[in-house]
């Protein structure tokens, strides 16, 4: 047990939460849970531009849905509150006057025409990609190039200012990644990344090492596409002095669409016909906007799911409960390339999660349901057909779908293709002498009704594979469905009667018989 792990799930509400930003907040409260640890929620809302009304609230419900409480975090607080940027830039103002008084960071009071003209320059001198840093700031207008009273002066006068990193010339950064090992860069590729905007509001990458730093996070488990931003948020930890402090960093392979093409998108999900969110988003300009809760998955098979994505318990169990899951979880066993994302798998996890829930559970569901269609039934009854249909269920709405035929009268519509390729006198005959038998059987199990269907069966000289098709449509209308002796059982003797004599006379009018 080790009461120091601290990790954070940090993302900034620009919309609703893509399911790999899912299974990094799973893998995040995995590693803390099983560490004894803390899983702080921060919110990382600098970014006013891109910033979307709802979205924090859309993160907070998908969280309380997905059964994953932070231990500290806006709603909870804790002793590193505020847990959102906005509300902590007295806290950014402070440390960046640190850097510029150290020098490590400079002001700089170029236009977007003056970058732009800078870019062009750079362009036409064959430079691939130009950058701001610390040969082209020679020509601009910053700290570096104006004299220190006209820097004083422009800032006291108002003018617009950005505060920038400032990036050493060529010089070699080396960082760990526990996923990948040493990555090595050349500072001469990276450009005196923004600090602070002209605004006062810090960018990502300040807010984000300045918070990690003071709320004492040790393991960094993001998205891959951060792994660019390290050079950048290295030299920082370098420049505050916290060097020693730095977080361990775990960068995770991305999620790959379910051919393997690339990141999975909502394109793909739309493509594919899955969901990309896990709960509804409710904005109409987003053609794909499904939650995995609304299609009726249970959020312990959804984590279970995205558990195995990109982790490996080092043995064949694929089922867990989220208690299992911490318990077998380790940043050791996470894999080095991306997983596909394969709906059918998610299907098959939702199944075998419903399976494992007692049947009372999903009565109350299927009484839901039938309400819906305004048929009243009880609990009673309900239990033992949802523990019949359980095996062909893989959204809990498939227990009324699938058991709805117990409470409907007669089927209406049958199958007549199959009635038409399976119909002989015979099947007319031996259903019409099983209906009379099973009128007059006073017990009704498993034994007497499968004694007599297969006493009828013997007098006609046929076979229970001809007769069991017809026999199932006749009671429930369709040619699919749970055991058909149970089916049988639990429809009762009248029911079944009935039915037989329904379809019957059905097939009398349709095939002239
Ligand atoms: N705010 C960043 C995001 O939107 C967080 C990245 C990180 O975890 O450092 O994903």
């Amino acid at each position: 047990m080790n009461n120091a792990i601290k990790v954070r799930f940090a993302p900034s509400p620009t919309g609703a939460l893509h399911i790999g930003s899912v299974r990094t907040i799973l893998y995040n409260y995995l590693f803390a849970k099983k560490h004894g640890g803390q899983f702080i929620l921060r919110i990382e809302d600098t970014d006013q531009k891109r910033f979307v009304p709802g979205a924090e609230e859309y993160i907070l419900e998908s969280l309380r849905w997905l059964g994953i409480v932070p231990d500290e975090g806006p709603e909870q607080g804790g002793p590193y509150a505020p847990y959102k940027q906005s509300e902590r830039t007295d806290i950014y103002k402070q440390h960046i006057q640190r850097l510029l008084d150290a020098g490590h960071a400079y002001y700089a009071f170029d236009s977007q025409e003056d970058i732009e003209e800078m870019r062009i320059r750079l362009k036409e001198a064959k430079v691939t990609s130009p950058q701001y840093n610390s040969i082209s700031r020679e020509w601009m207008k910053n700290q570096f190039t104006l004299p220190p009273e006209q820097v004083k002066e422009w800032i006291d006068g108002g003018k617009p200012y950005v505060i920038r990193l400032n990036v050493p010339h060529k010089e070699h950064i080396r960082f760990h990644d526990v996923i990948r090992g040493w990555v090595k860069v050349d500072t001469s590729v990276l450009d005196d990344k923004v600090l602070m905007k002209s605004d006062g509001i810090p960018t990502y990458h300040f807010a984000s090492v300045v918070d990690d730093y003071l709320m004492q996070i040790t393991h960094v488990i993001r998205g891959e596409e951060w792994l660019p931003s390290m050079p950048i948020h290295v030299l920082l930890y370098r420049y505050f002095g916290w060097s020693e402090q730095m977080p361990k960093f775990v960068h995770l392979p991305l999620l790959l669409s379910p051919n393997g093409t690339g990141k999975l998108s909502k394109r793909h999900a739309d493509e594919y016909g899955f969901p990309a969110f896990p709960i509804i988003w409710n904005r109409p300009e987003l053609t794909v906007k499904k939650g995995f809760r609304e299609q009726g998955y249970l959020p312990e098979a959804l984590l279970n799911f995205l558990a195995l994505l990109g982790w490996s318990p080092g043995n064949d169990q694929e089922l867990f409960t989220q208690k299992e899951l911490i318990k077998a979880f380790s940043l050791e066993r996470l894999g080095k390339s991306g997983a596909k994302f394969d709906i059918t798998k998610a299907n098959w996890f939702n199944q075998q999660h419903i399976k494992k829930q007692s049947p009372t559970v999903w009565a109350e569901y299927f009484i839901a349901e039938a309400a819906k269609e305004g048929i009243t039934c009880n609990q009673e009854n309900v239990i033992p057909i949802c523990d019949l249909v359980k095996d062909r269920v893989t959204f809990p709405q498939d227990f009324w779908l699938e058991g709805k035929f117990f409470f409907v009268m007669a089927p209406i519509n049958y199958d007549s293709d199959t009635i038409k390729k399976r119909w002989n006198v015979q099947i007319k005959e031996v259903l019409t002498d099983f209906m009379h038998a099973l009128s007059t059987l006073t017990e009704w199990d498993h034994k007497h009704v499968k004694s007599l269907l297969q006493a009828s069966i013997i007098a006609h000289n046929t076979s229970i594979g001809h007769i069991m098709p017809i026999l199932r449509m006749a009671v429930t209308g369709v040619t699919a469905g749970p055991e058909l002796m149970d089916t049988l059982i639990l429809l009762g003797k009248d029911k079944v009667c009935a039915r037989i004599i329904a379809f019957l006379n059905g097939c009398k009018i349709k095939l002239f018989i």
